[in-house]
């Protein structure tokens, strides 16, 4: 019989509503405050090699991936989109810097959006009567993505460097001429390297329309700098309900980019939460190693993916009432672990037989709940293979 691990019937409190924004749809997912806040990344293979660029696309979509982004700076890049756009089974977007011409082909090839770079454009401006219409007639959509790298020599002038400001002002320039020409299928991003500057960007241009944003801290840095930047920005942004999909960039492989991206969002309660370790920092009461504990533990239940609270506690302080507050858990003490499950203890185990006990129970729960998939999630299951044909 299932048991109940107390799932609250109500969804989980979130720090703010959804900014209001318009509905737009790139390929099969929406984005907007209708629709939750997507995760997207980007390959780093070259795009023209089609087999490594779906093999890519397939490990992003096991690891939750809901949008990818290609790069498309070259001819031979451009004629692989079609075939990318067509096997990959989450909406592609093609990525045009420099080259107005690939944003056609990009349309042609059936991408779900394109982004498009104002700033390196060269008459970007003249273009977009063309790319509105062409975009209209594929029911492609657009982002408008504005960078303080590449930020319109025009506006840098005016502003001396790439403010908050300078980024909005280019972002509603652009988009401004877009609309005038009756194109509303736009999303729009204002990136900065610098979480502070770029939070306070979005949130200028969130008081200018009701554009769906696109949230990243561009070129945020190595793993652990770009998770921090990424975590601080989004959390300040989608805290005041603003940012309706996000990108983490990190110089890491982008599988690492959507575990931080769904981590944030789950953080905030914008997604479920799925295993959730709840492991004490340790101090000198601690009367096990909680360390290694817990990352066995989060290691050996990593293709669990039901909703399921974890306490791993060091000693009798708060362990016994995280543990017991927790789906299952663990109070430690005198070489022992007291094994709570719902609130209850259900059997005290020696040091060493702790975490495959709190395996076992653990997926004891999954399996009552009915819930587990068979052999656990694809990242567990071994990388997806892809076959181009
Ligand atoms: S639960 Fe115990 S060991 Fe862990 S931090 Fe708290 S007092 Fe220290």
């Amino acid at each position: 019989m299932p048991v109940s691990l107390g799932m609250p019937s109500a969804p989980p409190p979130v720090l703010a509503p959804r900014r209001q924004t318009r509905q737009i749809q790139v390929g099969s997912v929406g984005v907007g405050s209708d629709h939750q806040v997507s995760v997207q990344s980007m390959t780093t293979t070259k795009t023209h090699d089609i087999g490594a660029t779906l093999q890519q696309i397939a490990e992003l979509t096991a690891a939750g991936c809901d949008i990818v982004r290609v790069a498309c700076p070259t001819d031979k890049d451009a004629a692989a989109l079609k075939v990318i756009a067509q096997q990959s089974t989450i909406p592609v977007i093609a990525d045009i810097h420099f080259q107005p011409k690939y944003v056609f082909a990009a349309i042609e090839a059936g991408c779900g959006a394109v982004r498009v770079n104002p700033g390196n454009i060269k008459k970007f401006d003249d273009k977009v009567k063309e790319i509105a219409q062409a975009a209209s007639d594929h029911g492609t959509s657009i982002r408008i993505g504005v960078n303080a790298g590449s930020l319109d020599p025009r506006l840098l002038k005016k502003y001396g460097k790439a403010t908050p400001e300078a980024l909005v002002e280019s972002a509603v320039w652009e988009a401004s001429l877009f609309e005038e020409h009756g194109f509303k299928d736009f999303k729009i991003s204002v990136k900065h390297n610098d979480p502070v500057i770029m939070a306070r960007a979005y949130e200028l241009l969130a008081q200018e329309g009701d554009w769906p944003l696109h949230l990243g801290v561009t070129e945020a840095g190595p793993e652990f700098q770009g998770t921090i930047k990424s975590a601080t920005a989004f959390g300040y942004l989608l805290g005041q309900g603003i940012g309706d999909t996000i990108r983490v960039s990190l110089s890491a492989p982008p599988v690492e980019e959507v575990k931080v991206g769904l981590q944030i969002l789950q953080s905030l309660n914008l997604r479920e939460r799925k295993l959730e370790i709840v492991s004490c920092p340790s101090c000198g009461r601690a009367q096990v190693d909680v360390y290694t504990l817990a990352d066995e533990v989060t290691e050996g239940l990593k293709d669990v993916t039901v909703p399921l609270r974890v306490a791993v506690m060091g000693c009798v302080v708060n362990g016994p009432g995280e543990a017991r507050e927790a789906d299952l858990g663990v109070a430690s003490g005198n070489g022992k672990g007291q094994i709570f499950v719902k609130g209850e203890v259900i059997r005290t185990v020696p040091e060493e037989q702790i975490v495959e006990t709190l395996i076992e129970e653990a997926r004891r729960i999954a399996a009552e709940m009915g819930l587990e998939e068979d052999g656990g999630d694809d990242a567990a299951a071994g990388a997806p293979v892809v076959s181009v044909h």
